[in-house]
């Protein structure tokens, strides 16, 4: 039987005009990122049926295809990327990201073992070693690169529950929780949607665990903490999603493991606190933690998507995440076994072009001029009359407009005005609109610009750019 030969010649001799015909097209989206407006149009947003037909056939070109992606699709996306975003906790991926994306893509590789890539291996490990010793984390952290701080966080919480059940016992990676003792989970009030969501996938549950009451700002209570024992596990939160504050880890850890506990620490964003000088004392004492959550793709400004799972104990991760098999290598330090995936790709090469193109310094200027830029966002409110519900310590800015129909209307204004993007939240029972400011490339114009355009559309101020 002779298989027929694709046409293996013709897509080879297409491939340097298709790549150079992305490169321009990124580069013409990338040109006018800043300009447009944040939100897509409604009508690029019609449009994008062009682009759900049925599968053809025979396939298009790949010249068309490509065509038609930029034509319809890079109109209707959100200019999350540009300096004027700051809905949810969203970073805009720095130049050296997308560069290292682009040739990290042209590497294809497979991360999941050393065999299948030694310099996706090397990277990894390199990348992981960086951002422990830029969060201040114990010497020898173990880790592995993950989808986002949601999947971190599952992550850290499985190899959390087995070491908490073997040290009391019970072989929970052979054996599962059915029959096993009840482990005890205590969260913050504040705790992140995925810490709970989380919790679930590991068979924690998500609606088990014994919620500790929190502050005005959302900061765990160091005081009347309840007794644990037996199995346990402490969530504790570094960066607030809303407010931005972080636990007191000094005495909520030093309680937790007079306990036995283990504590993990979500800190998708919060985590980089650490990194800069002016912000790194609202989370004193996290490195005493057994494991940390947080997010590349957030703060750092790497493309999507790319989070980090860090354990103290890095045998604990191997043993909640190792897939041996005959065929599998599993000696040194092999992805897959430290991880949730085996294929995966190369994330740890672009945290790795990332931290050496930013160094230490450039990662504390990013952290630091971000929260600077928080607090002119949170002054320009402030001057135009609106109240700032939090106190603004990091990156994250509460505003609220008034009654809840008000808030809800000038979001929906600055929303459809697109000078920028801000999305609603509730704090302290009252609606309010969320400011994150994430991103490498928002200035302080950008941040008046911004200021004024929501005066504009909320009727304080005329002033438009
Ligand atoms: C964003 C966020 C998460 C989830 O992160 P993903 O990268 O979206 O999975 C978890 N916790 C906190 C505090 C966050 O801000």
């Amino acid at each position: 039987m002779t298989v027929p030969a694709p046409d293996v010649d013709a897509a080879l001799a297409g491939r340097p005009a298709l790549l150079a015909d992305a490169c321009q097209r990124a580069l013409r989206y990338l040109e006018d990122l800043a300009e447009r407006r944040v939100a897509p149009a409604p009508e690029a947003v019609a449009a994008l049926g062009r682009l759900d037909f049925a599968l053809p056939a025979p396939g298009l070109a790949a010249p068309e295809v490509l065509s038609m992606l930029d034509e319809f699709g890079s109109p209707a996306t959100v200019a999350s990327g540009g300096p004027r975003y700051f809905g949810f906790v969203t970073g805009g991926a720095l130049p050296v990201a997308q560069a290292a994306a682009w040739l990290i893509a042209a590497w294809d590789q497979n991360a999941a073992l050393s065999v299948m890539s030694p310099a996706a291996a090397l990277l990894d490990a390199v990348a992981l070693r960086w951002v422990g010793e830029l969060l201040g984390l114990p010497a020898g952290t173990g880790g592995c690169f993950v989808t986002g701080a949601t999947m971190a966080n599952a992550t850290c919480l499985a190899a959390a529950r087995d070491a908490v059940l073997t040290r009391h016992g019970w072989d929970a990676a052979g054996q599962g929780l059915v029959g096993a003792p009840p482990v005890t989970v205590v969260v913050g009030a504040q705790a992140h949607a995925t810490v709970r969501k989380a919790l679930g996938l590991v068979g924690l549950g998500r609606d088990r665990a014994r919620v500790l009451p929190v502050d005005d700002q959302g900061r765990v209570l160091p005081r009347s903490l309840p007794p644990v024992n037996g199995p346990a596990l402490v969530c504790l939160q570094a960066g607030n999603v809303n407010s931005g504050v972080s636990d007191p880890f000094a005495p909520l850890i030093t309680w937790a493991h007079d306990h036995g506990a283990w504590v993990h620490v979500d800190g998708a964003f919060g985590l980089w606190a650490a990194a800069a000088p002016a912000t790194a004392g609202q989370v004193t004492g996290i490195a005493e933690a057994d494991s940390w959550a947080t997010d590349a793709h957030k703060w750092l400004n790497t493309t999507y998507d790319c989070g980090i799972a860090l354990v103290r104990d890095p045998a604990a991760l191997q043993s909640a995440m190792a897939a041996p098999a005959a065929y599998l290598p599993g000696a040194g330090r092999q992805a897959m076994h430290f991880a949730p995936q085996s294929s995966q790709r190369a994330r740890g090469a672009e945290v790795w072009a990332v931290l050496a193109t930013l160094g230490r310094d450039g990662v504390a200027d990013l952290v630091d001029r971000t929260c600077r830029l928080a607090r002119r966002f949170a002054d320009g409110m402030r001057e135009a009359g609106y109240g700032v519900l939090n106190d603004v310590v990091l990156n994250q800015v509460i505003v609220d407009f008034g009654d809840p129909a008000r808030t809800d209307a000038v979001i929906a204004a600055v929303q459809e005005d697109g000078t920028c993007w801000c999305g609603p939240t509730t704090w302290g029972h009252r609606k309010a609109m969320r400011v994150s400011v994430s991103c490498w490339n928002t200035t302080e114009d950008d941040i008046d610009r911004s200021v004024a355009a929501i005066r504009s559309v909320s009727g304080k101020g005329s002033t438009r750019w």
